[in-house]
């Protein structure tokens, strides 16, 4: 395994007038699940359908129409439990949360509030190499999302569009253990790249399928620990709470922005009312929305139309076993059987498409040249372009074939450069191109000789103070490079070099 030191979180420190007030977070993650159908409906969940298109009676809320549970939903939380190595509930059972949404024409939402299907997880947020912090996940739930409401296609009336409506949602709720909002951002990213891997949410933050409800309380130095010694909530300020969040960036500005706004009012004698407050992202500041409900105003109670939700043990295993090989494990792996550095290997695992195409690139070659060509040379070109690894116009044997030729010497480092071009331009077999155009690498010394005689002669007075100097020997080598297109072996010429001049 890597050698990670597991920091505790580090509190972000704002000094005020009274002293100084440490952050703590705690983050609502709502992540849409990653299936074809709604959770009690076979309607489509597919993103940007013509509005109501995809909503069956039981999403419009048609009385007497009854919610049926889908599988594949129960199944993609349990493998989110999983991945996130948290207590799967094999007993677990849903209720009505009663509010009215004109997007939502049930009049409640059915969630699960008190029998989630996981339980206590943890996630590993990783914060520089070699540094990692630990969130513990206080529960994972399922529930329905809400449809759409739309107020800016026509100046007296607003519009609903319910193809999101009942959509399926995990509540991924974390204890208050991130402390600053380079934290939060990080384990927002951590927590979208390993459901990514376990294929159990898109996490397009832009689509909305991935958003964060951010709760941000400031403390005294000290409070925070001791919470964590009695696990009791009032050793921390009171929190508030910002809903709906979808970038990273935002995330990190509004807890910065929530903070200073709780300080300031502290610092002047005030009370911090728990509230739940929108992000303005013009104006960069928060404000409220409502004042904070409590469990008893959404008057909770078990949805009459549905049993509770029993699960079996073996199920579960089965779902275990397909898990596939998870972020920090496939870092670990690439740093000890590639001998790459952390940082590498981070890039490379950052989505699973990436570290399967390297491990391809790798196959039979050395793995940190392997590395050095995927992360510099075609990340590096495929950002440019704007395009992701799915759209690389050079396949992973294509790539593994670069790189094979520079192992073998056929090829040098600045002529692998120009064949990449090519290959990425116009496509083909490295191996062929290199032979019909005549690119391979000179390792022949006869040729290089001749060459090295040449520029030697032609430039007495620059052997001259290569012979006083010997750093200048380099410019020689320059020159037999040149002359012979790059495609001569650099150690074999700067050996003759130094031969012939003496050195
Ligand atoms: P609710 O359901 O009312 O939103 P929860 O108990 O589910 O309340 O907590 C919601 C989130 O608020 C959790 O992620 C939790 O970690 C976080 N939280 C609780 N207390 C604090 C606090 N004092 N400061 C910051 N975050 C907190
Ligand atoms: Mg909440």
């Amino acid at each position: 395994m890597l050698d990670l030191t597991y920091e505790a979180p580090k509190p972000k420190v704002i000094a005020g007038a009274t002293g100084d007030w440490e952050l703590v977070i705690g983050l609502e993650v709502h992540a849409q699940v990653a299936t074809a159908a709604k959770l009690f409906s076979g309607a489509s969940t597919l993103f940007g359908a013509e509005p109501n298109s995809n909503v069956a009676f039981v999403d419009a809320g048609m009385p007497g129409m009854l919610p049926v549970i889908n599988e594949g939903c129960v199944a993609q939380a349990v493998r989110t439990g999983l991945g996130l190595k948290a207590q799967i509930n094999l007993r677990s059972a849903f209720d009505r949360k009663n509010y009215f949404y004109p997007d939502l024409p049930q009049g409640y939402q059915i969630s699960q509030l008190y029998h989630p299907i996981v339980g206590e997880g943890e996630v590993i947020v990783d914060m520089a190499p070699g540094i990692a912090r630990r969130v513990r996940i206080e529960r994972i739930h399922l529930e329905q999302d809400a449809g759409k409401s739309i107020h800016d296609m026509d100046p007296t009336m607003s519009f609903v569009d319910l193809n999101r409506t009942g959509v399926a949602l995990m509540e991924i709720v974390s204890r208050p253990d991130i402390r600053g909002p380079e934290e939060a951002a990080a384990y927002v990213l951590k927590l979208r790249q390993i459901m990514r891997y376990l294929g159990t949410c898109d996490g397009n933050m832009q689509n909305g399928n991935l958003r964060a409800d951010v709760n941000v309380s400031v403390c005294r130095p000290g409070d925070y620990e001791r919470y964590q010694e009695t696990q009791d909530f009032s050793h921390l300020g009171t929190r508030c709470e910002i809903k709906n969040m979808n970038s990273m960036r935002f995330i990190q500005l509004a807890i910065d922005h929530e903070a200073r706004r709780q300080i300031a009012i502290l610092e002047d004698g005030g009370a911090i009312v728990q509230e739940t407050r929108l992000y303005d992202v013009e104006k960069g500041e928060t404000r409220s929305m409502r004042s904070k409900e409590e469990a008893h105003d959404y008057r909770y109670f078990p949805d009459p139309d549905l049993l509770p939700l029993e699960i079996e043990q073996g199920w579960v295993d089965d779902i275990e076993a397909s898990l596939p090989e998870l972020p920090d494990a496939k870092k670990a792996r690439f740093v000890s059987a590639f001998g790459l550095s952390e940082y590498d290997a981070s890039v490379l695992t950052a989505e699973a498409e990436n570290a399967a195409y390297f491990e391809e690139v790798a196959r039979g070659n050395d793995g940190k040249l392997a590395a050095n060509w995927v992360i510099n040379e075609l990340f590096g070109r495929l950002k440019k372009e704007g395009h992701d690894i799915t759209e690389s116009p050079v396949t992973p044997a294509q790539l593994g074939g670069i790189v094979q030729l520079i192992t073998k010497g056929d090829i040098s480092g600045k002529i692998a450069k120009d064949l990449f071009e090519i290959v990425y331009t116009e496509g083909g077999d490295p191996a062929e191109i290199v032979e019909a155009r005549g690119m391979r690498q000179v390792t022949d010394t006869g040729a290089i000789e001749a060459a090295v005689d040449d520029v030697i002669a032609a430039n007495p007075a620059q052997v001259e103070k290569a012979q006083a100097n010997p750093k200048l020997a380099g410019w020689f080598v320059g020159q037999v490079m040149k002359a012979t297109g790059g495609k001569a072996n650099p150690a074999a010429v700067n050996a003759l070099v130094m031969a012939k001049l003496g050195l």
